[in-house]
């Protein structure tokens, strides 16, 4: 069925410019969770492979970070141009190994260039400083030096973006990489080297080593004395095992980790924009992200309206394959995310939610679930601590400003809380008092590359875009003297 789409995908592991197959010959299947067929089978690499990626990445590193800032800013505005040259194509690559519906995948496109075109920018802002010492009257010369080899480890919920957002800023920096995408999702970063490759990246600078033994791979790479940052995205359980592979060779750390979104909206929200906002939070990506409302608080004033509106937009809402026409609901990425969602649905129902909308899985090929509403969703629901990642809305129901801001700050995660007031005075003073690192306030989606993306507690450590993730791939050096 996708064989043109297929035919000029690579399926080896990407190191120091060349294709290669695993030292073991392994490979890995990559299945379309619209259909659940094996599309493609991609080598997998063994801890040997890993060594030889560290191997190019180290030889390729002096030649890019002497390179002048701008040679590197215009390789990677050339990136840019070229993911968006190509951005039909790769954003059906990305539907086609993720499921979401190609709306979302074109979005993803352009959010992923667009980590490309912003550190080809940054690239010539690596800005120091000089000051005198107060008591010595040494002169103080601070500047920002490549931090050395990153390993970069991603999810497979935005297969594109979630790389992108650390090679643009790596290279702009001046370091070399080893990305080891999710075994789910492998495709869409092969495909992206041979862009890299046209754009002007030199061998080497990016590898890519796709792996089903991820833990002993990125092992392996975090004890090799010449990786010195590991930047990982994905959940807080294994992010947490990673700041423990790092902490042996005090590898510098970069964490963008689970979320569990409060949703705010107060009685004196907007209705109309905090549904929108409620749609886009909640159904970006079929709720598989991060950054997704995984909590509702309504004022109780509000509730009603608001839940018979939101179950009116998300019971319109047509699935079924991302490729078709229309669709905005694909299927979920694979049996277990999809196992998930039942389960913590029939959890909730069993304790007192009421289903609104969905609420079951329509059984058949694919790993697909309905866009579902649950109102009166009590405290002890799983749903409300864990990450959802699918696309059920929970709602609850809350009085005062007090009570909903200690409501939405306790979770242990920190990532994104989002509310709804046309009070702007009442929404600044809110935001102050949620400890999340990032606040929708009349807005239902913070991504951003120009942004500084992160979350405080067990979301995360470190930001991604902005000036921000460019200082992750950075050591500062601090040079004393006297003039
Ligand atoms: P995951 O299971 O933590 O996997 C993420 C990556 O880590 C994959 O490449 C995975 O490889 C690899 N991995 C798994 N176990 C490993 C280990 N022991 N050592 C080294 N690497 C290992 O997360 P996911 O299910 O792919 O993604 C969903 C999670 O990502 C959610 O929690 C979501 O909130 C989080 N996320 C966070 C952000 C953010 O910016 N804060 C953005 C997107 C997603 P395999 O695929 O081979 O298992």
């Amino acid at each position: 069925m996708y064989e043109n789409l297929l035919a000029n995908v690579p399926t080896d592991l990407w190191i120091g410019g060349t294709w290669r197959k695993a030292s073991d010959g392994a490979r890995l299947d990559v299945i379309d969770p619209a259909t659940e067929n094996t599309i493609a089978s991609v080598a997998s690499a063994t801890v040997d492979d890993a060594k030889a990626a560290v191997d190019a990445a180290s030889a390729a590193m002096p030649g890019w970070a002497e390179k002048k800032p701008r040679e590197r800013g215009e390789i990677l505005r050339k990136a840019f141009e070229l993911i968006m040259r190509d951005a039909e194509r790769l954003a059906k690559l990305i539907t086609i190994e993720n499921g979401k519906a190609l709306s979302d995948s074109r979005g993803e496109v352009a959010y992923a260039a667009e980590f490309f075109r912003w550190n080809a920018e940054e690239a010539v802002r690596n800005l120091g400083s000089t000051s005198r010492a107060p008591s010595s009257g040494a002169r103080i010369l601070v500047q920002h030096k490549p931090a050395g080899v990153a390993v970069l480890v991603t999810p497979w919920n935005f297969p594109a973006a979630m790389a992108t957002r650390k090679i643009g800023p790596a290279l702009a920096a001046g370091c070399t990489v080893v990305l080891k995408p999710a075994s789910d999702t492998p495709l869409t970063m092969l495909a992206l080297m041979p862009i890299l490759e046209e754009a002007g990246v030199p061998a080497g600078c990016v590898n890519v080593i796709p792996s089903r033994s991820s833990g002993k791979v990125v092992s392996a790479m975090l004890h090799d004395p010449r990786v010195r940052v590991v930047s990982f995205t994905g959940s807080t359980e294994v992010g947490r095992k990673l700041l423990h592979e790092a902490a042996d060779n005090v590898v510098k750390p970069a964490m963008e980790l689970g979320g569990n979104a409060p949703f705010i909206v107060f009685d004196d929200a907007d209705i109309d924009a905090a549904i929108e906002g409620a749609m886009i939070a909640k159904m970006r990506n079929m709720g598989e992200a991060c950054t997704a409302a995984n909590r509702f608080y309504v004022h109780e004033k509000i509730h009603d309206e608001f839940a018979k509106r939101l179950t009116a937009k998300m019971g319109s809402l047509k699935m079924g394959n991302g490729l078709d026409d229309g669709v905005a609901l694909g299927p979920l990425v694979n049996k277990e995310g999809l196992d998930k969602v039942i389960e913590l649905v029939e959890d909730a129902v069993g304790k007192g939610a009421k289903v609104l909308t969905g609420g079951t899985a329509p059984g058949g090929k694919g790993y697909f679930y309905p866009a579902t509403v649950l109102a009166n969703v009590p405290d002890n629901a799983k749903m409300l601590n864990e990450e959802i990642f699918g696309p059920v809305a929970s709602l609850q129901t809350f009085k005062s400003d007090d009570e909903v801001i200690h409501r939405a700050n306790d979770t242990e995660y920190g990532l994104v809380a989002y509310l709804y007031t046309k009070d702007m005075s009442r929404g600044l003073r809110v935001s102050e008092r949620l400890d999340f690192g990032m606040i929708g306030l009349n807005r239902g989606l913070v991504s951003d590359p120009a942004a500084p993306f992160g979350g405080m507690k067990q979301s995360g450590i470190g930001r991604e875009g902005a000036h921000e993730g460019l200082m992750e791939f950075l050591e500062t050096q601090y040079i004393s003297v006297t003039w």
